[in-house]
């Protein structure tokens, strides 16, 4: 039997709208569901019932009163913490914001308190968005759903594995190189990055500010399309937010993908790659032609600098943004001393975790007086490359299919490398510096591991991937699978 917690979103909205189950009813389903499973996926920072239950109600009394509802009214989701919400704490996975309750939301927090959304609370992530697995967060690690002893991918790994769990129906993230995407591919979720741009920044604790962009995770193509669809569209707050018309993604979903032109990058067939993953994205692309897509290979050529460009742009502004954290206005403060250098010094040596502080050197350095052309200038550059290989492949294809990420989940700890973890992003960064669009889908297993697979569509060209998401999802059943807890 289907229990609660497994409704796909469309099911439950449903449900709800004919009074069959209660917004309350879904919610405590879900509540008990975490209980049931949160000790071993440990997926949540911070597990928000009385907030939940209280939406819950709001959104039952607004059913009953027929007041116009959202597809998400009644929804129960799940927000990574990196994601403001107003009197309710937002660590972004730092110690350094341990104790942070912003006192405003984030735009995409409106826009889903409006729809009346019920959150379930704020998800584990790497401590200010930098990793691949989660294990960057300063509190603890998040256990992927499908096997305990492996990461759930990151940064955005609560959020993949707290959907991955049926403990919320859908989630969102933050992707600034790969960081939805991967982690929905290692948890065999659906995780979108949308067009640079599509949604507001507003009230996302920066990491690389030309870089990130909020996204869905959700079981199926639909559900994130519904997703998108709530936080999508102008924000005056957001300069960077492009005033463009939100298309209604929902309505191009009719799994029809004959005569698009589908191209498939040839430079994304990398050494390293798991050879189970280029064959399950082999057997796809091949699925994608036989639903009556015109598949061709095609070139970008400057892909193989994408990691190390990336690698520069992203720490630069990093360290940029990161030096508002001094101990003084808010977050942790070092309160030892009467010297303000020391104080500030201690500050960020004891609030900041390792691989920040990598970061924030890394760019630092790669911003410095002398270094400036030879690193930060050079990246820049080259991302313009990149940005054009993506336009010249556009004006021939509709979207690029490619593995999502080199490997499937790999092991908590095994992974200890730094430049290690940043190649799980070789096949998502090169999306965030030109600014384009990516979905990652439920493409495979392997030896019982979920297997991505990545669609990349030009800038706001979500319909598209979302289209042909969805027709694969309806011819497969990878994400119909649930993992064993
Ligand atoms: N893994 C990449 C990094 O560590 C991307 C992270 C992200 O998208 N936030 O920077």
């Amino acid at each position: 039997m289907t229990e609660l917690y497994q409704l796909t979103i469309h099911e439950a909205g449903e449900l709800l709208r004919q009074r069959k189950i209660s917004s309350v009813e879904l919610t405590q389903a879900h509540l008990e569901r975490i209980r049931a499973v949160e000790e071993k996926v440990k997926a949540f920072t911070l597990v928000t019932d009385d907030l939940a239950l209280e939406q819950a109600h709001a959104a039952d009394r607004r059913i009953a009163n027929g007041d116009t509802l959202s597809p998400l009214t009644g929804i129960p989701l799940a927000i990574k913490d990196v994601i403001c919400t107003k009197d309710i704490p937002t660590t972004c996975g730092s110690r350094m914001l341990e104790n942070f309750r912003p006192p405003y939301n984030a735009t995409v927090m409106e826009r889903l308190n409006a729809a009346g959304i019920v959150m379930l609370g704020k998800t584990n992530m790497d401590e200010f968005s930098m990793g691949s697995s989660t294990e960057h967060s300063a509190f603890f690690n998040t256990h992927n759903p499908w096997d305990l002893e492996r990461a759930p991918g990151g940064s955005s790994g609560g959020s993949a594995a707290a959907v991955a769990a049926g403990m919320a129906m859908g989630a969102y993230g933050s992707d600034t190189g790969g960081s939805i995407r991967q982690p929905g591919a290692l948890c065999n979720v659906v995780g979108l990055k949308p067009t640079y741009g599509r949604v507001s920044r507003f009230g996302l604790i920066a990491f690389a500010s030309s870089l990130d962009q909020i996204g869905p995770f959700a079981r199926d193509a639909r559900y994130a399309a519904l997703l998108l669809q709530a936080i999508a569209g102008p924000d005056p707050r957001d300069a960077t937010c492009s005033p463009q018309a939100v298309p209604n993604y929902s309505s191009t979903l009719d799994g029809n993908i004959k005569g698009m032109r589908i191209g498939v990058p040839e430079e994304y067939w990398v050494e390293g790659t798991q050879p189970d993953v280029v064959a399950s994205a082999r057997a796809n692309i091949e699925h994608l032609r036989a639903l009556g897509a015109e598949v061709e290979p095609v070139s970008l050529p400057h892909t193989r600098y994408g990691v190390a460009a990336y690698y520069i742009i992203a720490p630069a502004e990093a360290s940029a943004n990161l030096a508002r954290y001094d101990g003084v206005k808010y977050g942790y403060s070092y309160q030892d001393t009467d010297d303000m250098w020391e104080a500030m010094e201690k500050t960020r040596q004891y609030g900041f975790g390792a691989e920040v502080k990598r970061r924030i050197m890394l760019g630092t350095y790669a911003l410095s007086a002398g270094y400036y052309d030879a690193y930060y200038k050079r990246a820049e550059k080259i991302r313009s490359l990149i940005r054009q290989d993506f336009e010249q492949a556009f004006e021939k294809f509709d979207v690029l299919a490619s593995p999502a990420s080199p490997t499937v989940a790999f092991k908590l700890g095994e992974i200890s490398d730094p430049y290690q973890m940043y190649l799980q992003d070789v096949f998502t960064i090169p999306a965030n510096l030109a600014g384009i669009c990516g979905v990652s889908i439920p493409g495979g297993f392997s030896n019982g591991l979920p297997i991505g697979f990545q669609l990349l569509g030009n800038a706001f060209a979500e319909e598209k991937i979302l289209r042909v998401a969805h027709a694969f999802a309806q011819t497969t059943d990878y994400h119909t699978r649930w993992p064993n807890l």
